[in-house]
This record gives C-alpha cells, sequence and structure tokens, in this order.
C-alpha cells in the first residue's frame, strides 16, 4: 500500500479531512463543522481528533508523510502565527501552528487556504500541465493563490496573492482590510447579496424584490438562479462580478504574463453568469491577454489540449476544475513540497 498524507481545509463554516496517497488518490474524506463559537482550542482539539482517528486507520497500510492545513487568513510563514482572520473570530495573532503542533506532537504544515487551493489546482485539477498560474477563490470573501514554478509564491512573509484587496473602485464600498472599493466588495458571495440589495433599494426590481422578501436565506444562489432565468436586474449584478474580475485579472496578466488564471470557489459554479462581461472587460484592459487569448472560451476539462509539447503560449482562463476540494487536495500536497 502507497504511503499517505493528511490535508485539512480548516474553513469559517467546515472543517474537512483528508488522507490522501502519495498520488494524490483520496483514501478517505472526513467533514465536520467548524464550531467556531466553542472556540480556538475547542475547534483544534476536535481537528486534531480527526486527524489521528484517520491516521491511524491508514498507519498500517503505509508511511505518513505529513500534515498540511489550510486556513483561511493572513499567515506569518516562518513563525506559523495567523495574524487575520475575519472567518475565525478569536484566532487573530495566535500561534496556531504550535498549538496544533503541540497537541499532536508531530510537525505540521500551515497554509493560507487560497495558496492550498492554488496547489491543489496545480497538482490535480485545472493546472495540471502548467507550471505557472494564479487562483482566485470566490466564496464568503475573496482569496488569491500564485503557483510559479509548481511552488506557492509566498513573498517575504507568506502574504503574497490577497487578490482580494486589489482595488477595483478607488473611492468604492468600504472594505474589512480598511480600504475600499477591493475587489472582495464586488465579486463574493457577501457581495453578490449586498449589490442586489442595493438594486432592490433602487426600486426598480419587481424579481429581486420579491425573492428577498419571500426567501428568508436570500443568498448569491438566489441571485444566479434569477440571472438564469433572465431577470435583468440579477444579470445586472452578475455583470458587475465580471466586470470587476476582468479589471483584476487583467492587472494580473499585465503583470506577471502568467499561462493560467483559475476562478474557483462556491461563486465560480454561477461562471456562465459573470463570464462574458469577465472576458470583456479582460480583453480592453489587457492588450498581453489580447495578444494571447484562445480563439474559444476554454473549458476547464480542455485547458490541457491548449499547452502543447514546448510548453503553453495562450493564455487560459477558466474554472477550477476541483471545486471546494481543491484546498483540501491543496493542504494534503504541502508536506510533500516540503519534504
Ligand atoms: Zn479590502
Amino acid at each position: 500500500m502507497p504511503n499517505f498524507t493528511i490535508g485539512v481545509d480548516l474553513g469559517g463554516t467546515n472543517l474537512r479531512i483528508a488522507a490522501v496517497e502519495e498520488q494524490g488518490n483520496l483514501l478517505e474524506k472526513v467533514s465536520l463543522g467548524t464550531r467556531v463559537s466553542l472556540g480556538r482550542d475547542y475547534v483544534i482539539s476536535e481537528m486534531c481528533d480527526a486527524i489521528r482517528r484517520l491516521t491511524s486507520h491508514y498507519a498500517h497500510a503505509g508511511k505518513l508523510l505529513g500534515i498540511g492545513i489550510g486556513v483561511p487568513g493572513i499567515i506569518d510563514i516562518q513563525t506559523g502565527y495567523l495574524r487575520e482572520s475575519p472567518n475565525l473570530p478569536g484566532w487573530s495573532d495566535t500561534p496556531v501552528r504550535a498549538e496544533i503542533e503541540l497537541r499532536l506532537g508531530a510537525p505540521v504544515v500551515l497554509e493560507n487556504d487560497a495558496n492550498a487551493a492554488a496547489l491543489g489546482e496545480k497538482w490535480l485539477g485545472v493546472g495540471r500541465h502548467v507550471q505557472d498560474l494564479a487562483i482566485f477563490t470566490l466564496g464568503t470573501g475573496v482569496g488569491g493563490g500564485i503557483v510559479l514554478g509548481g511552488k506557492i509564491w509566498h513573498g517575504m512573509t507568506g502574504m503574497a496573492g490577497e487578490f482580494g484587496h486589489i482595488a477595483i473602485e478607488p473611492e468604492g464600498v468600504p472594505c474589512s482590510c480598511g480600504s475600499r472599493g477591493c475587489l472582495e466588495q464586488y465579486a463574493s458571495a457577501t457581495a453578490i447579496v449586498r449589490m442586489a440589495r442595493e438594486v432592490i433599494d433602487s426600486g426598480i426590481a419587481p424579481q429581486l424584490s420579491k425573492a428577498a422578501s419571500s426567501d428568508p436565506d436570500f443568498s448569491a444562489k438566489v441571485v444566479y438562479n434569477l440571472a438564469i432565468q433572465g431577470d435583468e436586474d440579477a444579470r445586472k449584478v452578475f455583470r458587475r462580478v465580471g466586470r470587476s474580475l476582468g479589471i483584476a485579472i487583467a492587472d494580473l496578466v499585465n503583470v506577471l504574463n502568467l499561462p493560467m488564471y483559475v476562478v474557483g470557489g462556491g461563486v465560480s459554479s454561477a461562471w456562465d453568469a459573470f463570464a462574458p462581461t469577465l472576458f470583456e472587460e479582460l480583453r480592453r484592459r489587457s492588450m498581453i491577454y489580447a495578444a494571447t487569448a484562445p480563439a474559444t472560451p476554454v473549458d476547464p476539462h480542455g485547458a490541457s489540449a491548449l499547452v502543447g509539447a514546448a510548453g503553453p503560449t495562450k493564455t487560459i482562463v477558466t474554472r477550477a476544475l476541483l471545486g471546494s476540494d481543491a484546498g483540501l487536495f491543496g493542504a494534503a500536497m504541502l508536506p510533500l513540497l516540503r519534504s
């Protein structure tokens, strides 16, 4: 039996733990809710118990090669401190890596969740055939990660790739980071609901207004469903998502000239509602993209066909392939890259 690693995707809502063979095959996945309200100690204990159970279950079959954990927020990669984490209240400025290692009695690799997702897509997803890519994870917030030469680009302290805080509107909506008009305020699930409510408040959106008043769980998905049914007000919200992403991706294309930009996270399932505006904006704002764009939009399953023997020559902008598992698989890969 092959050796394996343990990957953990610790989110503000879900805590998922997987045993993964070193070739990337999933052995087992455990999904738990993250009981944030019970505090950091409780969540870490529950996570460590699940890690121990999985490890002992597969220990007879192969060697445990390491444990990788993806967490939302800004991590200091040298010290293992979580500096900021809006989705894990009470966790900021704490030595998360040391607390976990103390309980497990084993080293762990701690990584930002979007960086882990970038690695997951590189390892097993849409980026299998390229060495360099950037990923946008659109969820409650907007995360980002960069892979260069097959490895996460950490920057000086491990905080690189915060695409959610690229400025889209200089004097736009205030952001939790202290700035204004950040991408996160126009392309996250939270932003979609806010923008829909803004349209409703203008008094000219009958379908959106009806959905918001009748559905206690009025969400980005509800807005999406209206958009694909042809509701012009809902479509307008997603055009704003596409325009904002197009601006941010154009900035990255202009600076980095990478072969691949991936859009992942829950909101990426609304791809068809925002992609046309995204590409329109991207082409307009990046002459590098215009010069290197594929003739037709790239389906994530067909992305590898554009990478020839001599390497990539087209700029591929596409959806993630692994969905919400990208971060989990990427976390499992972290110990393999360290060794
Ligand atoms: Zn911001």
